[in-house]
C-alpha cells in the first residue's frame, strides 16, 4: 500500500517525480501555489502550457493536465483545476474529489512513483480548509488499491492551520 505522508512545506522544494499544481482553467499561472510554481519552474512551463491550452482549449474543472517541471526539483507537473468555493451547492464536493483522483491516474499513467499534492483550491478559491482536507484524504485513501506504480503521497500543508488540520483528520481516520 502506497504511504500517505503530511508535511508543511512549499511544494516547489518537493523532490516528488509529480508536483500537482492548483491551476485554473486557462493553464496561463495565476497567484499562489500557481504562481511559485511557475516562478521558480521557470518559463518551459507555461510554455508548454501554452501547448496545451491550443490543443484542448485549457483545463476543465476537476480535471488534470501534464507538463514537464523545468527547474524544478520534479520530474512532472500535474495541473489540476479546483472547484471555486460558491457555498457548497455546486458539486464543489464532487469537483474537488475529482481533482485527486485525476491528478493520481495521470500520474500513475506517467510511472510516477512520487506524488505532492498541495491544498487544493483552500486558497483564492476558498474552499473551507477542514473540508477540503476531508473530500481530499478520503478521495486519496479510495484509490490507493487501484495504484500500482505510486508508492508515496505527499500532501505538501503551506499554511499551518492546513497542516493542523490534516494531522488531526489523518488522525481521526488511522483510529478507524
Ligand atoms: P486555489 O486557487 O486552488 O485556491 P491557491 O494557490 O490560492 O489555489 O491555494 C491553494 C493552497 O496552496 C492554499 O492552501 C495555499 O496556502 C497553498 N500554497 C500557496 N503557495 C504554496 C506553495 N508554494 N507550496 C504549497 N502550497 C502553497
Amino acid at each position: 500500500m502506497p504511504n500517505i505522508e503530511i508535511i508543511q512545506a512549499d511544494i516547489t522544494t518537493i523532490k516528488a517525480d509529480a508536483i500537482v499544481n492548483a491551476a485554473n482553467s486557462s493553464l496561463l499561472g495565476g497567484g499562489g501555489v500557481d504562481g511559485a510554481i511557475h516562478r521558480v519552474g521557470g518559463v518551459e512551463i507555461l510554455d508548454e502550457c501554452k501547448m496545451i491550452r491550443e490543443k484542448q482549449g485549457g483545463c476543465r474543472t476537476g480535471h488534470a493536465v501534464a507538463t514537464g517541471a523545468g527547474k524544478l526539483p520534479a520530474q512532472y507537473v500535474i495541473h489540476t483545476v479546483g472547484p471555486i468555493w460558491q457555498g457548497g451547492n455546486n458539486e464543489e464536493e464532487k469537483l474537488l474529489a475529482e481533482c485527486y483522483v485525476s491528478s493520481l491516474e495521470l500520474a500513475e499513467k506517467l510511472k510516477c512513483t512520487s506524488i505532492a499534492f498541495p491544498n487544493i483550491s483552500t486558497g483564492v478559491y476558498h474552499f473551507p480548509k477542514k473540508e477540503a482536507a476531508k473530500i481530499a484524504l478520503t478521495a486519496v485513501k479510495k484509490q490507493l488499491h487501484h495504484l500500482t506504480c505510486i508508492q508515496q503521497i505527499i500532501f505538501v500543508c503551506y499554511d499551518q492551520e492546513n497542516y493542523l488540520i490534516y494531522q488531526d483528520i489523518m488522525t481521526y481516520f488511522s483510529d478507524l
